[in-house]
Parts: structure tokens; sequence; C-alpha cells
């Protein structure tokens, strides 16, 4: 079979307003086209799963068109984030309607199998790499719909995962190239619809796996700037300086995202610079522990580091690793007041990056649950709101008209030119402060501007 692998790209905002300055504010939605704009790093891990026999296509869809690459493939398989299942469902109904049997996975079709099931002939709901070789089967004996659960088959075994098929992606670029390193993450924010999706427990790959998928990223692109797409990557310490130990010799660049923790290792953080990372994305989430309470529902990591927050940004940043410091606004225990007390944050830990985005009710997700129960969703079951900057919530302590100006005013102020270099400016004493008091390990490096986004709808 001709099989394809489309990925759904080119993420953007509803509200007019966001739009309209998004065009102007570098910091705003750019942000949301970045995490579009990766390869699909899912699609090219099934892809590698695919029993041998068949010829592989890998495309993406730009607002909704579908790739010309794609034709005369016999199975497709699509893989959608919240935001974009409509449009994923209408080529999916185009493509099905046309003889060619239509696969969908990802974290929308895993929250809501059923629902994508009335689009595709296969959902996978859950990892895909157990099930796609089974998919595959099904659709070579044209076997009637299925919907398949990650959960009901053997775990994935993330010692044994192949080569992501990088050279699929042929002579396209990318600002960014994706590695995975882990999977999951240890604590359950209950807006994390990553956590939707890997309800396994936290897994760390063999070192020498992921250097085996570094070289084949850079056979590929040989200057390769790497994100380490994983939700948490250092959270076993020995782990992580053995991981940066085995990067160091490629001399790379790399992004990824951890939490706070990393702040208290000093050594691990000399390791990652050495290693080559640039930024680290952090979701501190708010200023304060009063609105964080309850929010990580494991230990309530988050509101136990809070009141240590800028301290721990500030001991990243003297490492010569910027962070993007990510905030979600609308949070139950936040009132008006909360604008200004992230722009006096941000500036106080002197953030390199920062990210602003609304609670989001993604599908699956506890806060989801929740909101729902108490009627606060506005628009219920429209999931191309779930872009991060729309407003779909009814807040508890504001009016969602309030919520979406007070987004439009701190974006306003964030991403104004002086206050982002004064920042940027606080980021560089903060490390010549490190450098005076003599420790050689930290260089100030120049940091392209494209690497900082949220990846995943967390
Ligand atoms: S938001 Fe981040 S820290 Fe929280 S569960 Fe998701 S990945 Fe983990």
């Amino acid at each position: 079979m001709r099989i394809g692998f489309l990925a759904m790209s080119g993420l953007r905002a509803h509200d007019p307003e966001l739009l309209r300055r998004g065009l102007t504010l570098p910091g705003l939605i750019e942000r949301g086209r970045q995490v579009a704009a990766l390869p699909s790093l899912g699609l090219l891990s099934i892809a590698a799963c695919t029993p041998p026999g068949h010829e592989l296509v890998y495309a993406e869809a730009l607002a909704g068109e579908f790739p010309p690459e794609l034709e005369d493939c016999e199975l497709i398989a699509i893989s959608t984030l919240s935001a974009q299942a409509f449009e994923a469902y209408a080529i999916a109904d185009r493509l099905r309607a046309s003889g060619v049997r239509v696969a969908l996975g990802g974290l929308h079709a895993t929250a809501l199998p059923d629902e994508a099931a009335l689009h595709a002939d296969y959902v996978v709901a859950g990892e895909g790499e157990r099930a796609w070789p089974e998919v595959v089967r099904l659709a070579e004996r044209r076997a009637a719909p299925r919907v398949l659960l990650a959960d009901e088959l053997a775990p994935v075994d993330v010692g044994r995962l192949p080569v992501p098929r990088y050279d699929l992606l042929g002579r396209r670029r990318y600002g960014r190239y994706t590695v995975q390193t882990v999977r999951g993450c240890p604590w359950r924010c209950d807006f994390c619809a990553s956590t939707v999706m890997l309800r396994r427990p936290y897994r760390k790959r063999p070192v020498a796996h992921v250097v085996r998928d570094v070289r084949a990223v850079l056979r590929e692109q040989p200057d390769a700037f790497l994100e380490l797409a994983d939700d948490n990557t250092f959270v076993d310490r020995s782990w992580g300086l053995e991981l940066c130990r085995a990067l160091e010799p490629f001399k790379l660049r790399w992004f990824t995202e951890t939490d706070l923790s990393v702040a208290d290792d000093p050594v691990l953080l000399a390791a990652m610079a050495r290693a080559g990372c640039r930024q680290v994305l952090v979701g501190l989430e708010s200023p304060d522990a009063r609105a964080l309470r309850g929010i990580e529902q494991r230990s309530d990591f988050k509101a136990r580091r809070a009141t240590r927050a800028i301290q721990d940004v500030r001991r990243i940043q003297a490492h010569g690793i910027t962070v993007n410091g990510c905030f979600v606004l609308g949070l139950d225990g936040q009132d008006p007041s909360i604008f200004e007390r992230v722009l006096r944050c941000a500036e106080e830990a002197g953030l390199y990056d920062v990210q602003v985005t609304v609670l989001t009710p993604f599908p699956g997700t506890p806060v989801h649950a929740r909101l729902a129960d108490e009627g606060r969703i506005l628009r219920p079951g429209r999931w191309d709101l779930c872009t991060l900057f729309d407003v779909n919530v009814r807040p508890a302590g504001m009016t969602p008209e309030q919520l979406r100006e007070g987004l439009l005013w701190l974006c306003d102020r964030l991403y104004e030119g002086d206050r982002q270099r004064r920042r940027r400016a606080s980021f560089r004493a903060q490390v010549r402060a490190r450098i005076c008091r003599g420790d050689p390990s930290v260089r100030i490096l120049p940091i392209p501007t494209e690497i900082s986004a949220r990846r995943s709808e967390c």
C-alpha cells in the first residue's frame, strides 16, 4: 500500500483582535505557529513501526488544505490537536468519500475516540506504536472500522523504539527538529492535555537510543536545532546527567520543557549548559501559591514551589540557560489583579521569554470535566477554540471579557520592545554575576528567536 502520514499544521487563534495583534506582537500568536510548525514526531514514530513492504509519505496540511503529495495513498494516518480537529475531520470525510482508508490518532482522538470514529475507519486512542501495525493490517484487508485502545494492548516499551522516520521529511527544512528522551510527566496538572494521552508512568529512554536518534536527525540536517519532545525532561537527575554527558560531544543547541526542580541541582544545570541547552520552558502558571493550590493533583508540586519560583528562574538563567516562563490566566484563584502581577513577576525574575495563555478546557482533562459540570464552558464542544488564546470559559474570579481584555493588556506590555530588552538584559546580568563569582563553565550564548514555544497542549 501507499501510506500517507498527515500532520495538521497552521494553528491560529479565532478572536479577531488577537489575530490582529498577532501580526504586530512577536510574542503572541507566533508561539502557537511555532508549535504547529514542528515536524510531527508522533507520525514519524508510528511510520517507523509500519510492517515492511509499504511505500510511506509524510506531509503537512496547512490551513486545512490537502497536500498533493498524499494523492494516491490507500491509507492515511492523521494526527491532530483539538484546535484543528474539525479541519482534520473535514479532510478525513473527503478522503473516505473517495475510497481512502483513514486512521485518526493523537491527543484529541485519544480524549474523544467515539467522536473521531465518526470520521475515520480506524481510531487509535493512546500511544500508537503497538496499535499501528494492526491498523495497517486492517486497512490491507479493508476490514470494518474499529477503535483501538492502547490501554488494551501490551504497553509500549520505550527501550525498544525504532528510530523515527526523519528521512520522510525529505528536503523540507524546519526551525527545530524533535527528539524524544522521556515519555510523560510525574505530575498531574488538572489542565494538562498531555497526561490524557500518556496514562502510563513516567518513562526514560535509554540514553544510547536518544543519541542514535540525534545522529539520525543530524544526518538529515547537520546543524539542526533540537527540541526535546518531552513534557518534563529532567526529573531523574542521574539519568539527566548521563544524557547531558552523552550529548555534549555533538556541540548541539537544544530546547526542552522541564519543571523548576532543575534549579536545585547546580551540577545538572552546568551539565545542561555544556551539552547545548539554550532554553528550558517551565510552567510557572501563576505568580502566587494561592491560585496554584490544587492545580497539580499528585502532591501540589506547583503550589509548593511557588514562593521560590523567582529565585529558581534566576538560578537556572545564571547558568546561561534562558527560561521561557509560562503563565495560565483565568485560574480559579486569580482575580483581575493577576495581569499586573504576572508582569511584575516576569520582570523581577528577568524571564528571557514569557508565554501567557488562557485557561483552556481540553477534552479529557480534569479541568474540562469540572468546568463542564459547573456550566462554565461558554461554547461546549467548540474544540476549535482550544488554541490557548481564545477565551471559552467563565473564570471564577473575573468575567470572560475581563480575561480577554487582561490578556491583551498583558501582551501589549510583556512583548513591548523596551520591556523585552530590559528582561533580556537582566538575564545577561544574571549570567555575568555568576561569571564574576568565578564559574568558568558559564557563557552567554546567542539565542535563536524561534526556540521559545510551548509545544504540547499543556
Ligand atoms: S502541565 Fe507540565 S508539569 Fe503539569 S502535568 Fe503537564 S507536563 Fe507535567
